[in-house]
């Protein structure tokens, strides 16, 4: 390769702009030329998302201009969309041009998994973007607000959630706090408003701390969250939804977060997936191309034991400093590293002030692991983009 060599990334979530970042710090001037493409002009931070999708924060403070992060004298900066992933030709179709590289970078985020339910698609929201969580938001209030001109539609400030893993947890805790400000703002006897968490697995949370659980569903249900775990959604319809042993939740509000799956274009563009996301090894490559790595929650990295690790932020930004670091080696011909996982530990909020934690050995709970939580989030706002960007979204 004579001429030099071009490095597109897809996608400016955690594993794409970490990954731009430290390519911008590594390279030499003319060392490559590095494109970062993203559907939109800001990254999200989306372990913040189910607080402005609740309402309890301002979905502004979940966005961050790409321009304040990049170096654009360093990295070329696309906003559009990716429509195809063509590795044979070394080709990215967006919506309006086709990008060329030699080394592509692939980090489009994962998608709701909806296991097939009926309607699940059609009638539920997804916690997953900005414009989701504005959705959610606007569609919440709308309800009490219909609500007071139909006093006898309850459905309508029933608030229904599928899935308690930490997003469904995180949400619920973020939406039982916000529910009786509504009910001051919309005049509403907070009685007759029902928050359900539904779950499939016999616990919430399943995998995590019992004892952790335990608590968090504690501090739920005294803020009114009604439970029904090993309870899996059926259906979803226009009107509610449907569980397994036939009961019926009318509701006028469902969020889906029953899991996530990687992006759709991967499987189509012939990788071999598994739930949309790719097996990568050590480097972060696929099987397939070695000039194509993939982070964060399209990739699978396997632990010892051959499980794959859960899809998270924290994965996803290890992953994109390992790719930087292996993008600058595979340009100078230098040694890769390998990726290895560093658990840094798992803390969850529910709602404010209030959160369950376990870092190492150690287990946390109450306001100690909610000041931990906002500790985590302080460290991601510092690694991407500095004090400023600790001081403008810290929500210090
Ligand atoms: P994402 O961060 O999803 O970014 C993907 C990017 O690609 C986005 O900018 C998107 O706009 C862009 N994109 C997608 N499709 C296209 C396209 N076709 N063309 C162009 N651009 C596109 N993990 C933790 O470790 N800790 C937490 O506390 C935590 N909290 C969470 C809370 C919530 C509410 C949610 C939903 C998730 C949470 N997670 C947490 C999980 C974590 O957010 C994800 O694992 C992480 O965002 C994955 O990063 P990513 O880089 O793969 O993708
Ligand atoms: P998840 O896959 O972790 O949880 C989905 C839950 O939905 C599971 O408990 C599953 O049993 C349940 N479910 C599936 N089908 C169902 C059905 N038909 N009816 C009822 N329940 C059903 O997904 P998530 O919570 O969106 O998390 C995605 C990833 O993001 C995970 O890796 C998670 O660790 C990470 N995350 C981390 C944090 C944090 O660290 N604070 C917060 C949010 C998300």
């Amino acid at each position: 390769m004579s001429r030099i060599p071009r490095i597109v990334i897809l996608g400016a979530g955690y594993g794409g702009i970490v990954t731009a970042i430290g390519l911008q710090k590594e390279l030499n001037y003319n060392e490559a030329d590095v494109t970062l493409v993203n559907k939109h002009d800001y990254h999200y931070i989306t372990t913040h998302l189910h607080m402005p999708a609740a309402g309890t924060d301002n979905p502004e403070n979940a966005r961050v201009d790409i321009s304040k992060l990049i170096d654009e004298f360093k990295i070329d900066f696309v906003k559009s969309t990716v429509v195809q992933i063509r590795p044979h030709d070394k080709k990215i179709i967006l919506e309006d041009s086709t990008l060329s590289y030699d080394y592509l970078v692939v980090g489009l985020g994962g998608e709701p998994e909806t296991f097939g339910i009926p309607g699940l698609r059609e009638y539920a929201m997804n916690i997953r973007s900005i414009n989701s969580v504005r959705l959610i938001r606007e569609h919440i209030e709308y309800q009490f607000a219909k609500f007071k001109r139909e006093p006898g539609r309850t459905d309508y400030i029933t608030f229904v959630v599928g899935g308690a893993g930490f997003t469904g947890i995180e949400f619920i805790g973020e939406l039982a706090d916000r529910v009786p400000e509504l009910c001051r703002e919309f005049d509403v006897d907070p009685a007759l408003v029902k928050i359900y968490n539904i779950e499939a697995s016999p616990t919430a949370l399943p995998g995590f701390d019992p004892e952790l659980v335990e608590y968090a569903m504690q501090v739920l249900s005294k803020k009114g969250v009604v439970f029904k775990i090993a309870s899996a959604i059926k259906e979803c319809t226009p009107d509610g939804v449907v569980l397994m042993d036939g009961e019926v939740i009318k509701s006028g509000t469902v969020v889906w977060t029953g899991g996530v799956r990687g992006n759709r274009m991967l499987e189509e563009a012939g990788f071999e997936t598994m739930r949309g996301r790719i097996v990568v090894d050590q480097m972060l490559r696929t099987k397939e191309f070695d000039n194509v790595y993939v982070v964060g929650d399209c990739s699978i990295v396997l632990n010892e034991d051959g499980k794959p690790y859960p899809p998270t932020a924290q994965i996803a930004t290890q992953q994109g400093e390992i790719v930087a670091y292996n993008l600058v080696a595979a340009i100078r011909n230098t040694p890769m590293k390998e990726f290895k996982f560093i658990n840094r530990g798992v803390v969850a909020s529910l709602g404010k002030n209030e959160a369950i934690g376990v870092v190492g050995d150690r287990k946390f709970k109450g306001t100690v692991a909610a000041m931990l939580k906002k500790a985590v989030d302080i460290r991601y706002l510092y690694k991407i983009g500095g004090i400023p960007l600790v001081i403008k979204k810290g929500r210090l």
